[in-house]
């Protein structure tokens, strides 16, 4: 019923193809998913346009429904899309990423800090001052890391390694490693692990359909067949299934670890050992961090002409340090909302060489990852690190976004009792009908037993708050950085740190009263916990599309600036994996697509739609 009204609304409001109402200048780019290449990998033809990209500016989105003419890109294809990109231009991306843009600037003597989150910061890219043949002492190497960007320090999925750093002092610097084929092109903490990472790999195969379906369509055409992508990402079992996905599509990758801690140390093995240049181990320092880059771009006789990013380290490192580069680069998929923000800053100051797809704000990553990676695992976190039970329990959750609604539905289908903090009244309306009880953080501190922080804001929590928690109240975070609950202020004379078991601190009080910390005020999920490999899968068959897309596109289709990928690509990724739930959709008649003003084959909303 409540369809019908919607989608009359909509043929009402909307009833012809948007793109007709740009002009073209404004219109919607086509993506490459059409040519010769892509096609033989590519989802049967769907609605697109065939106009060239638009150029930079910040205009509402076009009303309406994008559909276009169907182009055929595959002969035995079913139905899904063919690409096509926009800009973003989107009122409420402006705000988050100004909002988000907990941006990690590098000051002159190559400090990274935190840059004001306002729309006027200036990207600053100063030079590093790495020389690599100068080896910092162990002593050095902590020290550097003061130094790292934010998002390469934020802890990761821990959890599922067999093997601790620990084990082995010996920087993987200093060994001499060589994998079975003789090869000694990549730098790991052991080779000897690659078999334990090879499992890990293949379990995440069975969680991530849609690259293996990518696989399987280009076993004919290899559509990244000359790509040479250099990547920086974390080093897990579900990005080794995108590297090798992009291996079989004909690419050639060298990686490094996009986080100093991230890295799973027999994944990185088992990549190494298959061929595939990696340098990244868990625990790196700050110059061990810029030297796995340094070696994935600066190598004699290979140039990258893809960008794989996470965080933007590698992309800043190559315009620093290798600009000549760009020549031959024909564009950066970027994933993190850090990432994207420095690409948009090199945009608005005219400094962008290459175009760039942003895949942090695909509907596919942000209604995916953000929400049910975070419904299925804040649990698990704090399973993980305290056991407790949830039922009945208080807890107070600060956000009602995407990450603050999958926190508040996991918690409250365990049977707790949730509470929620925004300053947003229509994602605090949300929380209300969604039967939250919207408090300020002062009024219910005292009574919780669990605070969980995931704004993307600063000192949401305050020492004023953490003194005023009950003894044993739980804290931790789900942010993206460890900005949210003011840990520094717990660093004084009078309480005292216990460290209870991994990433689990008591905080005591001098009249005994104990807070749990965890995870220092860093990502919990990701520190604690594992998260749901097929949410990831969704997110790595976005960024293997946009690689191909911007890989294949004819000159001249994308300009030096930053692109999001179409609602069309979104839909196919989503459909590349509806068939794990044996989903049946529904297709449109003829007379319903009519009625509706759109292409059966989608794209199925406007782009301002918010889902
Ligand atoms: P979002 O913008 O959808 O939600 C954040 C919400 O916090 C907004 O509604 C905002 O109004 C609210 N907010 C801001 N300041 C506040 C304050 N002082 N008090 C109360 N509410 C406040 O963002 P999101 O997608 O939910 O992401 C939130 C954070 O989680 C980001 O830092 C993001 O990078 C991170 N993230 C984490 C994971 C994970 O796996 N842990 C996954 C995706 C994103």
């Amino acid at each position: 019923m409540s369809v019908q009204v919607v989608s009359a609304a909509a043929a009402a409001k909307v009833p012809e193809v948007e793109l007709k109402d740009l002009s073209p200048s404004e219109a919607e780019p086509q993506l490459g998913l059409s040519t010769a290449a892509v096609s033989a990998m590519a989802p049967p033809a769907g609605g697109g346009d065939p106009e060239a990209p638009a150029p930079a500016g910040e205009r509402p989105p076009a009303p309406g429904p994008a559909s276009g003419p169907a182009a055929a890109l595959s002969p035995a294809a079913g139905k899904v899309p063919q690409a096509s990109a926009m800009k973003r231009s989107d009122p409420h991306h402006q705000h988050q990423r100004h909002r988000d843009g907990g941006e990690a600037l590098v000051s002159p003597d190559g400090t990274v800090t935190e840059a004001p989150r306002t729309v006027k910061k200036q990207i600053q890219f100063a030079d590093q001052k790495q020389e690599f043949n100068k080896r910092p002492t162990k002593l050095g190497r902590r020290s550097l890391s003061r130094s790292i960007s934010q998002s390469s320090t934020d802890s990761y999925s821990s959890a599922a390694s067999y093997t601790d750093s620990s084990d082995d002092e010996t920087s993987p610097r200093d060994k001499q490693q060589k994998n079975s084929k003789g090869s000694s092109d990549f730098c790991v903490k052991n080779i000897k692990q690659a078999e334990f990472g090879r499992r890990e790999i293949e379990i995440a195969e069975q969680e991530m359909p849609a690259l293996m379906a990518l696989r399987k369509r280009a076993q004919g055409e290899k559509p990244l067949a000359g790509a040479k992508i250099v990547g920086c990402t974390h080093i897990t079992a579900q990005t080794a299934v995108l590297m090798e996905t992009l291996g079989a599509l004909g690419a050639q990758c060298r990686w490094a670890a996009c986080n100093i801690y991230s890295t799973l140390n027999e994944v990185a093995a088992a990549l190494a050992e298959s061929g595939f240049p990696v340098f990244a181990w868990k625990g790196e320092s700050e110059d061990d961090f810029w030297w796995c880059i340094d070696r994935c771009v600066n190598v004699e006789g290979w140039q990258p002409n893809m960008i794989l990013d996470d965080g933007g380290d590698l992309t800043h490192w190559i315009y620093k340090k290798y600009p000549n580069m760009f020549k031959k680069i024909k564009g950066i998929v970027e994933e993190s909302v850090t990432g994207v923000h420095r690409l948009y800053q090199l945009s608005k100051a005219g400094k962008l060489c290459v175009p760039a797809m942003n895949v942090n704000d695909s509907v596919t990553k942000q209604k995916f990852d953000n929400l049910y990676c975070c419904r299925e695992s804040i649990l698990d976190g704090l399973k993980r690190t305290t056991d407790m039970m949830f039922g009945g329990k208080q807890v107070v959750v600060c956000g009602y976004g995407e990450v603050g609604k999958g926190c508040c539905a996991a918690l409250k289908a365990m049977g707790s009792i949730v509470y929620v903090t925004e300053i947003d009244p229509i994602c605090a309306l949300q929380a209300c009908m969604d039967g939250f009880r919207l408090v300020k953080l002062n009024e219910v501190i005292r009574q919780v037993d669990i605070v969980i922080t995931c704004t993307g804001n600063k000192n949401v929590v305050t020492r004023e708050h953490l003194d005023r928690m009950k003894n044993s109240c739980i804290v931790c975070n789900m942010g993206h950085s460890n900005t949210e609950i003011d840990v520094a202020s717990l660093r004084t004379p009078e309480l005292t740190w216990e460290r209870v078991r991994s990433q689990v601190d008591h905080v005591i009080w001098p009249d005994g009263k104990r807070i749990v910390l965890l995870a220092e005020g860093r990502l919990l999920n990701l520190s604690c916990s594992t998260v749901p490999t097929f949410v990831l899968s969704i997110t790595a068959t976005t960024q293997a599309l946009a690689l191909i897309e911007l890989y294949n596109a004819p000159e001249g289709r994308y300009k030096q600036d930053v692109y999001l990928l179409p609602k069309k690509m979104d839909e196919y990724v989503a459909s590349l994996h509806l068939p794990t739930f044996d989903a049946h959709l529904t297709e449109l008649t003829d007379e319903q697509a009519k009625y509706l003003g759109l292409n059966k084959n989608g794209p199925f909303k406007p782009n301002y739609y918010r889902y």
